[in-house]
């Protein structure tokens, strides 16, 4: 049995910009302030788009902010049988459906409409999706408060194997922090729609749900998130103490003077002793500086 804790899950699909960074550092604060392992997990499932050398500058970048994991790398690429013996539990509660229709027919639509919902035996060109309910499902974020979302209601069915073959991001999240033991979920508020699907999935197999953390995504002057889609720019690692007094200021977490520290692990130190998740903005996006 593995020890409870905290984790850095990004997708190899470029590298770190200023809000992924922002992610993996109030993880890394979280657990270490709790005394707990913080382990790195590469999200490298969605093979067609992951971006060739991403995730060794991942890597690189985390190494260089004095961002240190706890074990070995967990790459989500060799957990595949994992993820499978998963889809087969859940195709065990009857719940799962195999739906032919194509991106096109679901353009513009939000929430399933259960076209395919009698679809239950295997066919070639099919997603498998998982039935939804109309329960409502309530968590408790540490930052953004009181969540309640009715699948039913916001997505319906969705997928959990895709047409191509490939584990869905849901499932594959809700199986790693529910049989890794993470009990501390901290990540960019843009995933927050996610997490009912994955507490879903989580009570469907029978897993231990973390407890989540959503902060603040950071947004460019025109209101779009910084992302690597939208190419927002990589962390320069040569300003690396610079970069983490920075986040610390957008955690809220109101540091002395940036001339009081003289390196990365004296910003991190300085961060862990004073770690408040309470005085993280509760917003949901902040303007990246
Ligand atoms: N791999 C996902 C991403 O980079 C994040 C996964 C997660 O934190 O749940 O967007």
């Amino acid at each position: 049995m593995s020890t409870p804790s905290g984790r850095f899950a990004p997708s190899p699909t470029g590298p770190l910009h200023l809000g992924s960074l922002l992610a993996a550092t109030a993880s890394f604060l979280d657990a270490r302030s709790q005394n707990i392992p913080w382990t790195l997990r590469i999200d490298d499932i969605d093979t067609p788009r992951n971006v060739p050398g991403a995730a060794d500058d991942i890597i690189r970048t985390l190494v260089a902010h004095g961002l240190h994991w706890d074990g070995t790398i967990v790459w989500q690429s060799q957990r595949l049988a994992h993820y499978e013996a998963a889809v087969h539990t859940l195709i065990h509660t009857g719940r799962t459906f195999y739906c032919r229709c194509s991106r096109r027919q679901l353009r513009g639509i939000t929430v399933y409409p259960g076209t395919c919902r009698q679809r239950r035996h295997p066919a070639p060109e099919t997603a498998l999706r998982v039935e939804v309910n109309d329960a409502e499902f309530e968590f408790i974020d540490r930052i953004q408060k009181r969540q309640q979302n009715r699948l039913f209601e916001t997505v319906g069915d969705f997928i959990v194997k895709r047409r191509d073959g490939l584990i869905a991001y849901q499932l594959a999240t809700a199986v790693d922090d529910g049989s890794d033991e993470i009990s501390q979920v901290v990540r960019g508020s843009d995933l927050l729609d996610n997490t009912p699907r994955q507490l879903f999935l989580m009570e469907l197999l029978d897993l231990e749900p973390p407890d989540y953390a959503h902060i603040p995504t950071l947004v460019s002057a025109n209101g779009q998130k910084l992302s690597k889609q939208y190419h927002a720019a990589p962390v320069e690692v040569a300003h690396a103490r610079k970069n983490l007094y920075k986040i610390l200021c957008l955690l809220g977490q109101n540091p002395p003077v940036e001339s009081e520290f003289s390196s990365c692990e004296a910003l991190l130190n300085w961060g862990i002793h004073n770690w408040s998740m309470d005085a993280i903005p509760a917003v949901k996006n902040l303007p990246a500086p």
